[in-house]
């Protein structure tokens, strides 16, 4: 796959510069040379092949061409809401969520949640979406929320019917593959029996992922992986 770049607003086919700090990457790190071809993608489900036609020191020019769209998304929503993990094992959540082809990633906040995602945080994890992204060809960014409390998510009506809670004492997961779905996973501490029994009371199915206790991430990325 030719190298990919992130441009924040969709390009029109011809002559394009690029500036900022994409254009310093493709510049400066990965030393682009005139002729060769790189793809754009903007975030909206497009991309554009583009060839490169002149490098300086702060700006690319590009001969960008039409516009296509790949089909690398699911059709259906997969809405992934957990507590974030501590340090890099956040990042690792929101890389292999965005391989996953998940469309929407909600940092929750419970009682027993241990890391208040402070300000910036968002916004580090959206990089991070947009880096997993250029890697894995995914062309439409999953979406992250600001973080939400398990109260509200719990208790919404917006969320499509097909509702997962993790939990070690759940049953079988359904087929999520190919559907609709929200699944929810619970803080390292666990959720409280009061959060429990509030999902239940909202159609929410509690699912057992096996006989081992796992990490935040690796029970988000078990759902997220058994949707695809
Ligand atoms: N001490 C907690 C475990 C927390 S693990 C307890 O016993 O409940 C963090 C979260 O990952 C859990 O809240 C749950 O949502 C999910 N999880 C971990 N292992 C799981 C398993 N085997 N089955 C289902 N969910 C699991």
């Amino acid at each position: 796959m030719a190298e990919r770049f992130y441009v924040n607003t969709p390009p029109s086919p011809g002559l394009f510069t690029l500036t900022g700090p994409e254009a310093h990457h493709l510049a400066a790190v990965c030393r682009v040379q005139v002729g060769e071809t790189i793809v754009l993608f903007c975030g909206d489900g497009g991309e554009w092949a583009a060839r490169v036609v002149g490098v300086e020191r702060r700006a690319v020019q590009l001969d960008v061409g039409e516009r296509r769209e790949p089909t690398r998304e699911r059709w259906a929503e997969l809405i992934v809401a957990a507590p974030l993990p501590k340090g890099d094992r956040a990042s690792f959540l929101i890389e292999k969520l965005t391989e996953l082809g998940v469309t929407r990633f909600i940092p929750l906040l419970t009682t027993r949640t241990v890391v208040q995602p402070g300000a910036g945080k968002t916004e580090k994890l959206r990089r991070g979406v947009i880096e997993a992204s250029k890697q894995c060809g995914r062309n439409r960014l999953m979406v992250v929320d600001e973080p939400r409390a398990w109260r509200e998510v719990a208790v919404a009506a917006v969320w499509p019917p097909l509702r997962c809670l993790a939990d070690p004492a759940g049953t079988a997961v359904p087929p999520l593959r190919g559907q609709a779905a929200i699944v929810a996973v619970g803080p390292e501490g666990g959720m409280t029996p009061d959060e429990v029994a509030l999902a239940r009371d909202h159609g929410w199915q509690l699912v057992g992922l096996g006989p081992r206790i796992l990490r935040v991430e690796t029970a988000a990325v078990m759902l997220a992986a058994l949707a695809n």
